[in-house]
Order: structure tokens, then C-alpha cells, then sequence
């Protein structure tokens, strides 16, 4: 046991309190639907409570009918933003859907999507977003020049930057070919789904950095982060849509078009831990990467052990995988409250101090007098598995072999997803003794990348893994770099901009306040 070595302030991470940390979040996650005949709002509000994961700030339907566009969003969950009544008003053939990542800060209405346009030609555009860009302050000097920059709005995000520049474009050529000469100048991460009265649109950034795929309905068609989301419309997979690729869908058919030449870079996180167990991601089963990832984790890391347990639920798979590949047998030492960090309701301090108890309990009777592999997806700050640790010693386990189903991460994410700014992250600033002390765990392992990698039998050069390795795939403006380090600097990067819009999408108070 190494409890006595625990070094919580080794070089530049001090002591943290036993609070669980957020987790790595998504962005948002974006749902479509043309298809006449059918409940669209209700089949989108069940696409958007299956991707609920990818983003639980705010969320909101946009209904098309044919003659016009009307968009209902709010703060909140998914269930607690819809109920009958609000979704049987919603009547028409089109439908964009999104729910929102939600951050510690100040969430606003107006931030929530789909965004909303009245284009000069006065039809309605309705636009929903996964990602991130990274030459905001580039488009919106042209938002600004081309007077396309919502101020009454008050919105402050990158994608209503975008629905801005469309809704100004279309004027004078319509959204399609509006989309096809604006989405060649965006960069950064992007799968948008957008319509106006009768047409609904998606298009996936030339990268492909997010998920975003098309499936058919027996009416119709459906555009979805994640192919679960498929599955629970009853919609039929059909294929992804491609990086750099538009599709129209309307009463003649479904059109696809090229706006740039696809360079592959999927995020490699997304097998991890973003996207849902039941979700394919370019054709591989993301639960059945999971549970490889922990048989290579066993083979690289092994360890002495009574009994592997996972941190629920996205350690789980790989914990199985260890457990097959190491032959120790497999339990359920923890339990996690699945409704943990989807309320609204901030805790008192005296219930803030149950700190990580909050989300996982654990089974004493399991975990006492055993020597445990424990089983987590990854390390973003440290915090939360210092504070694991510490509660399963105290629970009665004799030892705590701590192994991650990812590489350290190292690096921000600038395409879509929160960590942490680089001075934040605990692999940044220690090696791995120094995380292993920090965290007070007895050995520590992490699966390789090279492992990552062979596990998501994607090829190597077709998968962005920026956060562990450095390597930006989409290259990033120095406003990009500045946004994630130095929030004031934006400020000063988007000159006369009362609002300004962060590189990540966010106002800058909002991303001040971010854990
Ligand atoms: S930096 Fe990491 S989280 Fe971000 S897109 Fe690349 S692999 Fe995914």
C-alpha cells in the first residue's frame, strides 16, 4: 500500500478537494428529420432524449410545415424543455432537433438551439451545431462586415455566427448554394443540420471530427449524432455523412454535394467515452471497442489482483475486457447515482462535502479485504480518482491497482469537447509516478495509444488523438489557442465586439466560469 506517499501538490497540481471533477463533455448533440406524415417533433424529441448524453444544458426542436419555420428551445433537460402539450403544437414535416452541453456557468436561452434566421428573402433558417470552430473571429469580421451579426439576439455562440452568414447569403442564391460557398471557409469541427420551410439540410465538417449519420424511415429520413439515436426512432441505418459533405433532403429526393475534399481525422475520444455503447462509429461497435480496449489494457499493464471493478458506467466495458484477458474475476464495486449531474439544483456546502459520494458509492462488502484493478475511462484532472481511491481504502480494499482505458491526456481539445485548459490537466505536469503518487493508488496503468488505436480498427491516419498526442489535425488559429488559456485574450482578439463569441462557442463570462 503507498497511501502514506499520496502527494496531492507535486509539481503545480495542489491539493484538491474530494469533489468529483466534471467529466470530459460533449458539445452538443444534433437529430433530423423530413418525413411527411409522421409526429417529426415526437420523433425528434425521442432522437434527442437517446443522445441526452452529448449535451444536457438546453435543448430544443425546430418544426417546419411548408410556409414557416417556428423554433421551441429552453433550458434544461430534454424532458423537463418538452411535454405533450408543447410537442403536439409543433405540427409540420421538418424538424432539427439539439440538446446542449451544460457547464457550471451562466447558460443562457438565447445560446440554446437551433438558432434561428430570418434570411433577406424571408424564409426561416433553423440550425443546430455539434463542435467547435476555429476561425470565429475570422467569420465573424465577415458576420460583422456583411451586418449579419445578431445583436438584439444575444446569442454569443459560433453556430449562430454560421446560421448569421447563411441566412445573408441565401439571399441571394438560396441555402443551398449558400451552404456550399460558406462551408469551405469555416474550420474547425462542425456537423450541422439546419432547414428552412420545406428542405431539411445536414452537412459534417471535411474531417468528420464528429459523428453524424443518415438513416431511413419508412416515410422519410433521419440525420443523428449517433446511430442510437436510429435505433430508438425505429429509423434504418444507412451510411454516415461524409466529411465535407452537404445533403438536401425535400419532396424530390435526397441530393448529396462535395463542399470539400474529405481528410478523415474521427475523434478517437468519442470510442472512449463520449458517444453511447450501442452506437457503430464507421462501423465498429463502440461497446465492443471498450471492452477490447481493456484486453489490450490487461495485456500492457497487468497486475496482481483479487477483483476488477469498473467506474461506472463508461469504465465498464474495458473493465470486462481486463477481467476476460487477466482471468480475475469481475465485479460491481461501485454504484453510481445515474442522475448525477443533471439537476439544476446546486448543492449546500454541507452536501457538496459528501463530495464524490454524491456519484458513486461503494459496496463494502465486495470491495473489503480485496486487492482491486479499478477500471475508468480516463484522467482529466485527477481529482476524481484521488478521491476514489481514497474511498475504496476506506471501504476496506487492501490495494488499488488504478488502470485507464485511454492514453494520459496531455493536450485541450479546440474540436468540440471540454477538458481542461492544458495548465489543468495532471498528465500534463507529471509523469506517471507523479500521477500514481498524486492520486494515492498502488500502480497505475494507462492503455497505449498505439493500443487505442488497433482497438477502434480505425486506421491510424484516419483519427484526430490531439489531446494525447499533440497533434492538431485542423490547424488552429492563435485566437483558437488563446480562447483555451488566456480567456481574457479573446476579448481583446474580437475588437468591437460587445459580445464577444469564444472559440469554443461560448461567451467569454461563461467560459470563465467553466471548472
Ligand atoms: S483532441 Fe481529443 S477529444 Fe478532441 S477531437 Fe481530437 S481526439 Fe477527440
Amino acid at each position: 500500500m503507498v497511501t502514506d506517499q499520496t502527494d496531492q501538490s507535486a509539481a503545480g497540481h495542489p491539493s484538491a478537494p474530494e469533489t468529483p471533477e466534471p467529466e470530459p463533455r460533449e458539445e452538443c448533440g444534433v437529430f433530423g428529420v423530413w418525413a411527411p406524415g409522421e409526429e417529426v417533433a415526437k420523433l425528434t424529441y425521442y432522437g434527442l432524449y437517446a443522445l441526452q448524453h452529448r449535451g444536457q444544458e438546453a435543448a430544443g426542436i425546430s418544426v417546419a410545415d411548408g410556409s414557416q419555420v417556428v423554433v421551441f428551445k429552453d433550458l434544461g433537460l430534454v424532458s423537463q424543455v418538452f411535454d405533450e402539450q408543447v410537442l403536439s403544437s409543433l405540427h409540420g414535416h421538418v424538424a432539427v432537433g439539439h440538446c446542449r452541453y451544460s457547464t457550471t456557468g451562466s447558460p443562457t436561452w438565447e445560446n440554446a438551439q437551433p438558432t434561428f434566421r430570418t434570411t433577406a428573402a424571408g424564409s426561416g433558417l433553423a440550425l443546430g451545431h455539434n463542435g467547435n470552430l476555429v476561425n470565429t473571429a475570422e467569420l465573424l469580421e465577415r458576420a460583422t462586415a456583411a451586418g449579419a451579426v445578431d445583436t438584439r439576439g444575444g446569442a454569443t455562440t459560433d453556430s449562430d455566427l454560421i446560421c448569421g452568414l447563411l441566412a445573408a447569403a441565401a439571399a441571394d442564391t438560396g441555402i443551398e448554394q449558400a451552404a456550399l460557398e460558406l462551408l469551405p471557409t469555416v474550420r474547425g469541427a462542425f456537423c450541422l443540420v439546419f432547414s428552412d420551410e420545406s428542405t431539411l439540410y445536414a452537412a459534417r465538417d471535411p474531417h468528420g471530427v464528429r459523428p453524424l449519420v443518415l438513416g431511413r424511415l419508412e416515410r422519410g429520413w433521419v440525420v443523428a449524432s449517433e446511430t442510437a439515436a436510429l435505433d430508438i426512432v425505429g429509423a434504418s441505418f444507412v451510411r454516415e455523412v461524409e466529411p465535407g459533405e452537404l445533403i438536401a433532403i425535400d419532396e424530390e429526393g435526397l441530393r448529396s454535394s462535395r463542399f470539400a475534399n474529405p481528410e478523415p481525422k474521427g475523434c478517437v475520444f468519442e470510442y472512449v467515452y463520449l458517444a453511447r455503447p450501442d452506437t457503430t462509429i464507421a462501423g465498429r461497435s463502440v461497446h465492443a471497442t471498450r471492452v477490447d480496449i481493456g484486453r489490450r489494457l490487461a495485456a500492457e499493464h497487468p497486475a496482481e489482483a483479487d477483483l476488477v471493478i469498473p467506474v461506472p458506467e463508461s469504465g465498464t466495458p474495458a473493465a470486462i475486457g481486463y477481467a476476460q484477458a487477466s482471468g480475475i474475476p469481475y465485479g460491481s464495486g461501485l454504484v453510481k447515482n445515474a442522475y448525477v449531474g443533471r439537476t439544476f439544483i446546486q448543492p449546500s456546502q454541507t452536501i457538496r462535502q459528501l463530495g464524490i459520494r454524491l456519484k458513486l458509492n461503494p459496496l463494502r462488502e465486495v470491495i473489503r479485504g480485496k486487492r482491486l484493478v479499478v477500471v475508468d475511462d480516463s484522467i482529466v484532472r485527477g481529482n476524481t480518482q484521488r478521491a476514489l481511491v481514497r474511498m475504496l481504502r476506506e471501504a476496506g480494499a487492501v490495494e488499488v491497482h488504478v488502470r485507464i482505458a485511454s492514453p494520459p491526456v496531455r493536450w485541450p481539445c479546440f474540436y468540440g469537447i471540454d477538458f481542461a485548459s492544458r495548465a489543468e490537466l495532471i498528465a500534463n505536469g507529471l509523469d506517471l509516478d507523479g500521477v500514481r503518487r498524486s492520486i494515492g493508488a498502488d500502480s497505475l496503468g494507462y492503455v497505449s495509444l498505439e493500443a487505442l488505436v488497433a482497438a477502434s480498427e480505425q486506421p491510424r491516419t484516419r483519427l484526430c488523438s490531439a489531446c494525447f498526442d499533440g497533434k492538431y489535425p485542423i490547424a488552429l488559429p492563435d485566437e483558437a489557442r488563446i480562447g483555451k488559456h488566456l480567456l481574457e485574450g479573446i476579448e481583446k482578439g474580437v475588437a468591437g465586439s460587445a459580445a464577444p463569441v469564444h472559440a469554443n462557442g461560448y461567451g467569454a463570462a461563461d467560459a470563465l466560469s467553466r471548472p
